[in-house]
């Protein structure tokens, strides 16, 4: 007998009958004799009905009150899956953050777990019931209800995993897996069947939605085996987990590198676009400098992503380059300026909007020498330009400007070999 947990998202809870849908799944687990433990995400649009309504109540409102507001959405998707299952013949019951309890800092809005205390769960499950978690929320050390930022039941799921051992957390969503790069650009994108943890956070904090970052960090930190499924499927179709957690069905499983047999040079694709590009010249060469250039650009809360300095010639100044959402653009621009008048001194400062950030992701890049130099050679191949280029031992990252992305996406997707066979 293994333990699961079993998350699902907004889409697969939206109404009761998708409820009642997930409720099978639910089922067939528990009829192959595992203890489940079931996180909910709130009926899909619900979270922003209910940001929306909080906002309408006061503009600038009391970041506690929000959380009492904005965490309901999930306590009424618990209680409706829990009395669906219960008219399914499943005992069941439901858990609001503070019951189990789920403790979290108090940093309200995007609180952090510190910790879940699994006795109570275990003991309902060993008396035979499964237990419905409410995602997205927990409680402060103030006692007060906290939210865990959006798209946060990803991590709530994997937190109660790790709290209760479970042999596996899977991810019921509305896509069936994690594709090799975006299947509404390249429709020859395949699903992965297995990916590791660390392939999985350069995907989701490169873009690719389908798990929440900060999930993913846990699952690794923790051990945690991910699977990534979708709702849709017909429960009586696909199998339930094997007594030894062993499986063959659906999805991707997102688990330790060690799990998979033959490591792929390259395993994805990302694209994230509106990537702005700022540029310092003539900055003096001094110690301090880059701490003095990206320190204002944190207490304004720009999050900067690739950056590049240069040598310098003559050892007095250099240039900084670096990329941040375009959304921020005039605000970089802004502090920067400011700097320049008192902490700064640099000759000139320029920039644009309008740039994509293209990047290949794979384990296998640890053991295989020029993998960066086959990216660029397939990008000049296509006439594309490359603005700055960062590397991490398993993944390279080019910017380009915006119109070429979709092009770049397919011909590296093609040169990896990613495209799926015809049939
Ligand atoms: N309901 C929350 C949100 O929409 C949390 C989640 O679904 O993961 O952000
Ligand atoms: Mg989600």
């Amino acid at each position: 007998m293994a333990t699961i947990v079993m998350k699902f998202g907004g889409t697969s809870v939206a109404d009761i009958e998708r409820i009642r849908h997930a409720a099978r799944h639910v089922k067939r687990e528990v009829d192959a004799g595992h203890k489940v433990c079931v996180v909910v995400s709130a009926m899909s649009g619900k979270t922003n009905e209910l940001v929306a309504l909080a906002r309408e109540a006061a503009p600038v409102h009391d970041a506690r009150e929000y959380d009492a507001i904005v965490a309901s959405g999930e306590q009424v998707s618990a209680g409706l899956m829990s009395v669906v299952l219960q008219e399914m013949g499943v005992p069941a019951r439901s858990f609001a953050g503070w019951q189990v309890p789920i403790e979290t800092s108090d940093a309200h809005g995007s609180a952090r777990i510190t910790n879940i205390d699994p006795d109570l769960l275990f003991d309902r499950m060993n008396a035979g019931l499964v237990c419905v978690v409410t995602g997205f929320q927990g409680v402060s050390p103030h006692g007060r209800i906290t939210t865990l930022g959006r798209g946060g039941s990803d991590t709530s799921a994997v937190a109660v995993a790790a709290a209760v051992d479970a042999d596996r957390c899977d991810i019921y969503t509305d896509v069936d897996g994690v594709y090799t790069t975006d299947p509404r650009i390249v429709s020859k994108a395949q699903r992965i069947e297995r990916i590791s943890f660390e392939e999985m956070l350069e995907m989701a904090s490169l873009g690719a939605k389908v798990l929440q970052t900060r999930s993913v960090e846990l699952a690794m930190a923790k051990k945690v085996r991910l699977v990534v499924r979708s709702s849709f499927d017909d429960p009586d179709q696909v199998p339930a987990l094997g007594e030894n957690g062993d499986w063959q069905g659906p999805g991707t499983l997102v688990c330790d590198e060690d799990e998979i047999m033959e490591k792929q040079i390259v395993s994805g694709v990302t694209c994230a676009k509106s990537e702005a590009k700022i540029t310092l010249r003539g900055v003096k060469d001094n110690p301090g400098v880059a701490a003095a250039v990206f320190g204002p650009l944190a207490d304004a809360q720009i999050v900067v992503d690739m950056i590049v300095q240069n040598i310098s010639d003559d050892g007095k100044s250099t240039d900084i380059t670096f990329t941040i959402p375009d959304a921020e653009f005039d605000k970089a621009l802004t502090v920067l300026k400011e700097a320049g008048e008192t902490s700064l001194e640099f000759d000139s400062i320029s920039g644009s909007k309008g740039g994509a950030k293209i990047s290949v992701i794979g384990v296998g890049m640890r053991s295989h020498a020029g993998v960066a130099a086959s990216m660029f050679r397939a990008l000049s191949d296509k006439g594309i330009n490359i603005q700055l280029i960062t590397t991490s031992e398993i993944k390279t990252s080019v910017l380009i400007e915006e119109e070429y992305a979709e092009l770049a996406v397919r011909a590296l997707h093609t040169y990896y070999g990613l495209d799926i066979a015809e049939a």
